[in-house]
């Protein structure tokens, strides 16, 4: 470890974003995943979370699957696993999270709308089926990204980018970047997990 490649994880993790976070819905789709990871770590989300698919293809969320699309973001971006969606989403309420579920419903809103500079997760479906009815439910906003065109969905991996970067600069417009929001003791702690895998 040389000291440049040091402070370049110090500078990294200095603009993690621990209350920014996805929760991917039985996303299965190997290059999807790896590519909303590969977002996560351009937006600074400092840990994602995955309900993995039911009987579909099994994602290896620690290893190899990734390696495709993420360009080793994956490997920057650890992915919790959550045994279903609706236990995620109290989880993470728990936690204090706003959960938004993108997913089209009575109460849907412009993605837009939203405050993401408050603790947030957003909830990703899966390609085929989209959020579940029960998650949507239990999340706190059902979001959209509007389309006028033929096709009635993005790409998962697209949704999720246009979603992240919005949050993004919502807290880029509130100097969120500007200083670490890990505290010193975590901040050390990832710097070394970093540093020595
Ligand atoms: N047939 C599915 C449905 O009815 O929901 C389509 C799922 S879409 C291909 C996969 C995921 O991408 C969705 O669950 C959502 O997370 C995201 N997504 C796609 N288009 C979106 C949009 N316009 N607004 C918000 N999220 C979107």
């Amino acid at each position: 470890m040389t000291p440049e490649r040091y402070a370049k994880i110090l500078r990294v993790l200095s603009k993690r974003q621990p209350t920014l976070t996805v929760l991917m819905d039985e996303v299965n789709k190997p290059h999807n995943l790896s590519a909303i990871v590969r977002t996560c770590d351009a937006v600074g989300v400092l840990q994602a979370h995955a309900v993995p698919p039911r009987g579909g293809r099994l994602v290896d969320f620690d290893g190899h699957t990734f390696e495709a699309t993420s360009g080793s973001a994956h490997k920057w971006v650890p992915v919790q696993k959550h045994a279903d969606a609706v236990g995620a989403v109290r989880d993470l309420q728990a936690q204090g999270f706003q959960v938004l579920a993108t997913h089209l419903s009575q109460r849907s809103v412009d993605y837009r709308e939203v405050d993401y500079t408050r603790p947030t997760c957003v909830l990703l479906g899966a390609e085929k089926w989209g959020v579940g009815d029960e998650a949507a439910d239990a999340a706190d906003h059902n979001i959209i990204i509007p389309m006028f065109g033929m096709v009635q969905s993005l790409n998962v991996s697209v949704a999720a980018a246009t979603i992240l970067f919005e949050a993004q600069r919502q807290r880029l417009a509130a100097g969120m970047y500007d200083a670490p929001q890990l505290g010193d003791e975590d901040l050390r702690r990832w710097a070394f997990e970093w540093a020595y895998p």
